[in-house]
């Protein structure tokens, strides 16, 4: 028995935390005797929302709605990123916490899930603006962050620099120096080699096995990426030296396309000194919609939930779908692209290699003993590929999609953690 009067029990179909709730629908059928504890996975088990009022440069007093929610601490402390953005919502936020718990759990992490945010375009403040709430937001949230509870760490729109900031507020608030309680920071703060690179290393890693075994030459095959911030860079970066070919990409200020392959070195560092892709010389520009229908073999969405929907997914040409993104697809397109024989690499596998590295990153914190890139990339690559291989074992033995076989891992995990904690108090 539940009741709830909260309007997020029956969210809209295609809105974060509904797709999140219709993901966890389809795999009660798997869980056997722990679907009695599937409620725990319905609801966050902590939420928090701040006010996060500054000075602007000009002496303004502006208020800044700020986020972080725990969705699961079952199996240890809550994880997650932190994301600065105009259209972030606390409902976007929870759905956000809930993949990092499913997503940890697929890995075998030991984190629950958590995420934050803060409702700002921080592509309108100035470098002290951006520093100040950054600042007041985790002063904030210091209720509940800290080393061995919650560990933000970098997401859409934020950065090294930024979990600087965060670090050192934490730190002075407790008296301390607390590297380990954020992760992604520089790398003489406590910050991990391979830290930056590490969500699309593993979006290659997973996208590269699945390419394997669904008879998929990466040589010569053609990618289309969308989104061009860190994830999907850094995979069009590894999925070009591996002999694929990128041939369209969108972000936020255009799309492109390039039959022949970009070059994808002048595509990055174009992005990063203009802001985004648009007017880059070396490719053609095309309508936003047509960027769904684009010939490929392999679609990567890289930017943000619920980007295909339905109807883009009748026209997505690709063979195979590499989730970069939290959540870009709506349940409805995944039946779509499984009735069309598209294999749907699922972003809580697919993208997990950013929060892998994160974990690496807090154990050498923890030590004090850092370890060189080699070390770490070996290890990413075991962990993501042993998670892949575990979860398509079990996508083989039930005939389900990768969606469903990861949520099968992955909550089976958490609720036996959460039946063997018991209820307390
Ligand atoms: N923001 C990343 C994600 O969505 C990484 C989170 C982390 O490193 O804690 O997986």
């Amino acid at each position: 028995m539940s009741s709830s009067t909260l309007s997020y029990i029956n969210p809209s179909p295609n809105s974060p935390w509904g797709i999140y709730l219709s993901q966890v629908d389809r795999v009660v059928p798997y869980l056997g005797d722990l679907a009695r504890w599937v409620e725990t996975l319905k609801r966050p088990k902590r939420a928090l929302i701040v006010d996060v009022p500054i000075e602007m440069d000009d002496g303004a007093v502006v208020h800044f709605e700020g986020y972080r929610v725990q969705h699961n601490l079952s199996r240890g402390p809550g994880k997650g990123g932190v994301r600065f953005h105009p259209d972030v919502t606390l409902e976007e936020v929870m759905a956000l916490s809930a993949w990092m718990t499913v997503k940890c759990a697929a890995v075998n992490l030991p984190y629950g899930g958590a995420k934050g945010g803060i409702r700002v375009d921080p592509g309108k403040l100035s470098q002290k603006e951006l520093e100040r709430v950054t600042r007041r937001y985790t002063s904030e949230i210091g209720l509940i962050i800290g080393p061995l509870s919650d560990i933000p760490a970098p997401d859409v729109n934020t950065n090294a620099q930024i979990m600087a900031w965060m670090m050192d507020t934490y730190s002075m608030n407790v008296g301390g120096t607390a590297t380990g309680v954020v992760t992604g920071k520089p790398l003489h703060l406590g910050g991990s080699l391979g830290r930056v690179k590490a969500t699309g290393r593993g979006v290659f890693v997973t996208g590269r096995e699945a390419a394997r075994r669904h008879g998929l030459e990466l040589r010569g095959a053609r990618v289309a990426v969308q989104g061009f911030g860190n994830v999907g860079s850094s995979a069009a970066e590894l999925f070009a030296e591996a002999g694929a070919k990128i041939v369209a990409v969108q972000d936020h200020t255009g799309t492109l396309v390039n039959d022949k392959g970009f070059d994808v070195a002048g595509l990055v560092a174009y992005a990063r000194r203009e802001g985004g892709i648009a007017g880059f010389k070396g490719g053609e520009a095309i309508g936003e919609e047509a960027f769904w229908g684009a010939p490929c073999d392999i679609l990567i969405p890289a930017a943000l939930e619920g980007q295909l929907t339905a109807e883009r997914a009748r026209r997505v040409q690709a063979r195979m779908v590499l989730e970069g993104a939290n959540g870009p697809t709506v349940p409805e397109a995944d039946d779509i692209l499984a009735e069309r024989g598209v294999l749907v690499v699922p972003d809580v596998i697919c993208n997990a290699g950013g929060v892998t590295v994160s974990y690496f990153e807090w154990v050498q914190d923890f030590s004090s003993f850092f370890w060189d890139e080699e070390e770490i990339n070996e290890r990413l690559d075991r962990i993501m590929m042993n998670g892949l291989n575990h979860i398509w074992d079990k996508a083989d033995r039930h005939k389900i999609p990768l969606r469903t076989a990861t949520y099968a891992v992955a909550c089976e995990r958490i609720l036996m953690a959460r039946k063997e904690r018991g209820l307390y108090p």
